[in-house]
Formats: C-alpha cells, structure tokens, sequence
C-alpha cells in the first residue's frame, strides 16, 4: 500500500453537523477517547443546509462542509438510510422523508411494504455515510453497511425509523428486537465509524 494520505484530527474541538441531540451524545460517546470535544451545529447556532446530494456520501460531504466553513472548526456530519434492493434503493437518501411530516415510521414502513407489492427479492441493506470536513475544504469520508432481508408485519419495539422490519445477515431478530449494544455492534453506523476513527482519529499516522 501506499503512503497515508488521510489527513487526521489533531484533538480539541469538533463540530456535529447535526441538530438531533441523541445524535450528537451517541457521537461523543463514540468519540470521547480520542481527545476530541464535541459540539453541537445546534449550539453553535449554525444554519442547516439543503441536502440535496445526490448520494448518502454526498449529503453527508455537504453538511459537513458547510457546518466547517460556518465554524472555523473540523466538522463531522452523517447521512443514512434503508436501500431497498427491488426498489432500486429506495427509499435511500430519502429515507427520513418516507415518515411525512408526523415522521411516522409506521407509515414508512407500509409503504415499503405496498411498494414491494410482493416482489420475491426482500433484500436490503442499512448504509451509513460519515463525512468529517475542515475550514480549508478538505473531506474524509467512510461508509458503513449492513445487508438483510425485510420481514412483514414488523416485530419488536427497539431501535428506530425501519428496525422493525430489517434482520440482518445471518441473524433471526430484527434491529427492533435486538438490544442496542447487539445492533450497534454490528450496525452500518459502527461499521462507517470504526473505519473513521482508524482513518483519522486512531494511531499515529500524521
Ligand atoms: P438521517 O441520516 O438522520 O437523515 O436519517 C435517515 C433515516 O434513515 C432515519 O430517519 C431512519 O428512517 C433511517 N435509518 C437510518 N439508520 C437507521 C437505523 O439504524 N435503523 C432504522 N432506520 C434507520
């Protein structure tokens, strides 16, 4: 291989993009043993930018981008969503919009379902885009994914957004019945994660 060129976080203050305080205090968790101190976009009062990438990784370079322009600080900024594969990936990036205004996921997941309209391939993936950004416009992405089948009705109550519907590769339960620590072990999100923190938050590599 070659040499590193991955540019890495030299400590201190990082901003999450990202206005959703769950988000943040799970990031911070995640990050806390890297000498990194956190702050919300929302603290900061930044505005939130139109996503309007045309990929997880896209939307996901371009709030992190504009929260580090904002700031003056390094910046990381997340973006996922459920790739369906009969629906050539939708909803994807529009995921979140899938619930409506009330962000209903019972809603979403319905229309998963109606959209399948029983189509014999139910596989899916999970997928987690993680950009981290500085001042001067320069990006380091990592993606996270997790493949699985969608199962109807949905089952269990854990989790979030499409859990209940979603059981991974080589496992009976789906993400709403799992406990946390068991999906996050092996969620998209700590997949994306663990290959960050090795790019450009770990080791000595500059
Ligand atoms: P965003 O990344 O905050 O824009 O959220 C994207 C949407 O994808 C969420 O609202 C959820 O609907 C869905 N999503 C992302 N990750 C997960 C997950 O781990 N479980 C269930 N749904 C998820």
């Amino acid at each position: 291989m070659g040499l590193d060129k991955t540019r890495h976080f030299a400590g201190g203050k990082l901003v999450i993009a990202s206005h959703n305080a769950g988000k943040v205090r799970e990031i911070d968790a995640l990050l806390a043993p890297y000498g990194v101190e956190v702050i919300s976009a929302g603290q900061l009062g930044l505005a939130e930018p139109i996503e309007d990438g045309a990929t997880f990784l896209e939307n996901a370079s371009l709030k992190a981008r504009a929260a580090a322009t904002a700031s003056g600080l390094p910046s990381l900024a997340d973006d996922s969503g459920l790739a369906v594969t009969a629906l050539g990936g939708d909803p994807g990036i529009y995921s979140a919009r899938w619930a409506g205004p009330t962000k209903d996921f019972g809603i979403a997941m319905q229309k998963v379902e109606d959209a399948l309209a029983g189509a014999a391939d139910r596989s899916a993936e999970f997928v987690s885009a993680l950009a981290l950004a500085w001042p001067d416009g320069l990006v380091e992405q990592a993606e996270g994914r997790i493949s699985g089948q969608l199962v109807w009705p949905g089952r269990g109550t854990n989790g979030f957004g499409y859990d209940p519907i979603f059981v991974p590769t080589g496992h009976q339960m789906t993400f709403g019945e799992m406990e946390h620590d068991a999906k996050e072990a092996i969620s998209h999100r700590s997949v994306a994660f663990k290959k960050l923190v090795g790019m450009c938050f770990s080791g000595d590599g500059g």
